[in-house]
């Protein structure tokens, strides 16, 4: 037995999706999958629990990331880690499980927490999509269409895509070069932060949210002046694309992912009333995540879509979100410990027979149970008391008229369904 004592508080930043709310999740999740499945992408579940090295391999040298990760070493002396970020977790499982081996893209999709110790939220429900195994232009570009017309599908308001490509290994090295000269001069106007990564990952100063590195990063390097030949091609391919099938998107310079392992296209989705509010979904190419795992090199790109930002914003909207339950048609309504006894069953029978029904079985008085009928709407209520109990039998009676008739239990199923017809 536990100990008694004053309630415990829950941990902060970590919220429970309470029974009313379930409605927006299942909406979107109903969007989202006949999209994902139009266009091949196959639902995978990671688990929530990796080996802390995973999310460790992924981050940037040097940097205080490890510090955001629930990590905990167990009685067998293991080093596990919660799920510190849905793609490295997606990607993981692919290299476990010999994904490898089947037909290239492998295209899947996934709907999961991810865990960081930040302030704030700790716990953030996630959706995305991973495209492994191609690094050609209309990969990126039909993740963007289709995160286009998944937000469009909601009622949510407009979101416009900003895109950019931040190149890779072979052309990065310039880009930082020119990154740190630029600061070098203008480092006392960075934040701390800033400046410990001026030295580390000058890339990250890029997302600083402080307002004097946003001022400074206002005439900071381009990206695309820095890409090589086939960094440039490929950029330009992704937004003849976009222009091809309709996206409007807009150009962000200094879009930036800040690990190693990002690679070219980049893309934020922004909400266009307040595009101060942090991107509803962020995405872009990561060729170098599966071989910083350990897998073989194999290109891959995706985004994630954040799914308590999305419920906000349909609440904002007063989204009409249909509530999914289940109109009941009829209502049973019993009377008595023996009627009580047979209930159970004959409420069963009827979910088998595919009648949409409903009981308040441990109530005892008619009225309280009729009051219940007629508030959820059935056509029928059927009552089943000590009498009926004894003698087989049901009273069905119409709630609109109050018209009741006498029916034998064995033939019930057969004439509420007949009755359900008229
Ligand atoms: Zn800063
Ligand atoms: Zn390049």
């Amino acid at each position: 037995m536990s100990k008694k004592g004053k309630p415990i508080d829950p941990p902060k930043g970590i919220s429970t999706i309470l029974p009313e709310d379930q409605k927006y999740y299942r909406y979107i999740l109903k969007k989202a999958e006949a999209i994902f499945d139009y266009y091949g992408f196959e639902r995978i579940d990671a688990g929530i629990l990796e080996s802390s090295d995973v999310f460790t391999r992924t981050m940037t040298a040097d940097s205080d990331e490890e510090k955001e990760l629930f990590s905990f070493k167990t009685k067998n002396s293991e080093y596990l880690a919660l799920k510190y970020d849905n793609q490295v977790s997606v990607a993981q499982a692919y290299i476990n499980n010999g994904m490898n081996s089947r037909p290239h893209p492998v295209k899947l999709f996934y709907v999961s927490s991810s865990f960081r110790n930040i302030e704030g939220r700790r716990q953030t429900l996630e959706m995305g999509v991973e495209t492994i195994g191609d690094d050609s232009e209309i990969i990126d570009a039909e993740l963007i269409f289709m995160a286009h017309k998944l937000i469009e599908s909601m009622s949510i308001g407009e979101y416009s895509a900003y895109v950019n490509s931040m190149g890779e290994s072979s052309c990065r090295p310039a880009y930082i070069r020119a990154l740190k000269d630029y600061f070098k001069n203008k480092s006392k106007k960075l934040c701390s932060a800033c400046r410990d990564n001026l030295k580390t990952n000058p890339l990250k100063i890029l997302n600083c949210q402080v307002e004097t590195c946003k001022e400074v990063n206002k005439e900071v390097p381009q990206t695309v002046d820095y890409l090589c030949d086939e960094c440039h091609v490929h950029f330009k391919h992704t937004l003849e694309y976009l222009d091809e099938v309709g996206v409007p998107y807009i150009l962000n310079p200094i879009l930036i992912r800040g690990r190693e392992y990002h690679t070219r296209t980049a893309f934020d989705f922004i909400s266009d009333a307040n595009p101060e509010l942090a991107p509803v979904i962020q995405g872009g190419r990561h060729d170098r995540l599966i071989d910083t795992l350990g897998g073989s090199r194999t290109p891959a790109a995706g985004w994630t879509m954040n799914l308590d930002q999305i419920v906000t914003a349909l609440k904002e909207k007063q989204a009409s979100v249909p509530d999914g339950k289940i109109k009941p048609k009829i209502f049973l309504i019993q009377l008595g410990e023996m009627a009580k006894k047979k209930s159970l069953i004959l409420f069963e029978n009827f979910r088998k027979a595919g009648i949409e029904a409903k009981s308040s079985l441990g109530r005892d008085s008619i009225k309280s149970q009729l009051r219940i009928a007629h508030r959820l709407g059935v056509k029928f209520a059927l009552i089943f008391g000590q009498k009926e109990a004894l003698d087989n039998t049901m009273i069905v009676r119409e709630i609109n008229t109050g018209v009741q008739e006498t029916i034998p239990v064995e033939k019930i199923i057969e004439e509420i369904k007949k009755k359900l017809k008229t």
